[in-house]
């Protein structure tokens, strides 16, 4: 995260901005300014050489007017409460812009999975798990993997709670591993969801989508498919970065290889098919598409001046700044925002979530065509209310989502 960068306040900004443009009751605006609930918890581990660290954990429901509260585990070092409220927050806009019967929530622990033994990261996992348990269920609350988290850590927490509670709720978790439950389709349906952005933007801008050069900053579970996804829609990826360096290739980066590469080394630094790049120099190469899909404020002032992209599409949550959003706007650059373009993700824990409660597995093409169906529908409800708007892509998602939310909570009333 970008130094300096407060994700919270920068959700209240874009909120009050949407309450503005929306006219919504002022009375629904003050609710959503606040996290319905935030737990708190110490997560005590002992660890592999013998002493107890305690590390601090968070559950934090943002509202769950319409639905149970849905959102991801992270894993961080420097995770803290606002940052977890923050994404709590835009779980809440996200699942209303494409329309799922889910709440927003988001949790985590402040920890760095880089520097914890498989053992230690599984207990950590099992007893966070316990600690926010009065908060989960199929019906309450209903977690999914994000930064540093995964299927495996996904399945510990299923088994924790199904243990504690001597019951299987696998639909309590979604991005389960497929022998446990989980959906076909979504360890790619972050990237898939990225790439329906990406071509329902550059056609509405009349941009060829093959032979366009991409960069993207993230080569992990969202970043790594995205890149195949986007070379095998015929786009040059001519760069890519991520916690340890980047690498360039302005005739397009071999994937495959880098992902080989990647697999190796842990960083895409050092691949031999592209020449180094500082990171920082990356966002200025001339091309067509930029996708952030790391951490948060990646996009700043300073970036988003220098920027050579004609089109970011946010892979990453709160990757823009306020500030650089005023920036990429006067500019000419169109801005696809996280809440309307990494939403293939929890639209395919969506479908997970309906099948665990069905029992009923879909086939990988009922996935994939519902998927794209999905986005292409919250694409276009986003674009035609810029227009409608006449503001950038960003505040529409925005004001469509506070409507859908306001409508949900002047419909259910207030208790008591
Ligand atoms: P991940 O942990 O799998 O990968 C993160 C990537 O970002 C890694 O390649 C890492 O090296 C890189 N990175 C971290 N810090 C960086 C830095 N300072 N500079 C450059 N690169 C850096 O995480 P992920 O699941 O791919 O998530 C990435 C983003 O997408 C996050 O913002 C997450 O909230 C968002 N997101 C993820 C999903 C999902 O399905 N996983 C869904 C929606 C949104």
């Amino acid at each position: 995260m970008a130094v300096g960068f407060d994700p919270w306040a920068a959700v209240l900004e874009r909120l009050d901005d949407a309450a503005k443009l929306t006219g919504v009751d002022p009375d629904i605006h003050r609710l959503l300014r606040t996290p319905k609930r935030v737990l708190e918890v110490a997560v005590p581990v002992r660890m592999d050489e013998g002493h107890v660290e305690v590390f601090t954990g968070w559950r934090i429901h943002h509202d769950t007017t319409r639905g149970p509260a849905k959102g991801g585990l992270r894993f961080h070092p420097q995770l803290d409460a606002r940052e977890v409220a923050a994404l709590a927050a835009a779980m809440t806009l996200k699942t209303a812009v494409a329309n799922l019967p889910f709440g927003g929530a988001k949790g985590g622990v402040r920890c760095d999975p880089t520097k914890l033994s498989l053992g230690e990261l599984e207990r950590v996992t099992r007893r966070y798990t316990v600690e926010v348990m009065p908060l989960l269920g199929q019906d309450r609350d209903v977690p999914a993997p994000d930064v540093n988290t995964d299927g495996r850590v996904m399945a510990w927490l299923m088994d924790t709670l199904a243990t504690m509670t001597g019951r299987a709720e696998p639909g309590a978790v979604t991005g389960k591993p497929l022998s446990i439950g989980g959906t076909r389709g979504h360890s790619g349906a972050t990237s898939a969801g990225v790439v329906v952005c990406t071509r329902s933007v550059f056609t509405e801008l009349e941009i060829p989508v093959a032979g366009s050069r991409a960069i993207i900053q993230g080569f992990g579970k969202v970043g790594g498919p995205l890149a195949f996804l986007l070379s095998s829609a015929g786009m040059r990826v001519v760069a890519v970065s991520d916690i340890g360096g980047a690498v360039h290739n302005p005739a397009g980066l071999d994937v495959s290889a880098l992902a080989d590469h990647c697999a190796h080394a842990g960083t895409v630094a050092g691949f031999d098919r592209g020449d180094p790049i500082e990171p920082d120099d990356m966002w200025e190469l001339d091309c067509e598409l930029a996708v952030p899909a790391a951490l948060e404020g990646a996009i700043d002032d300073h970036v988003a001046g220098r920027l050579g992209a004609r089109v970011v599409v946010e892979a990453a949550n709160g990757p823009t700044t306020p500030s650089a959003d005023a920036i990429l706007d006067r500019r000419d650059i169109v801005v696809v925002p996280d809440i309307l373009a990494n939403s293939g993700g929890v639209t395919a824990s969506y479908f997970e979530w309906a099948q665990s409660r069905q029992g009923y597995a879909w086939d990988e093409h009922t996935v994939a065509s519902r998927l794209r169906k999905g986005m292409e529908e919250s694409f276009v409800g986003v674009w035609a209310k810029s227009e409608l708007l006449g503001v950038s892509l960003r505040r529409a998602a925005f004001a469509l989502a506070v409507e859908r939310v306001a409508e949900a909570i002047s419909a259910r009333g207030l208790f008591p």
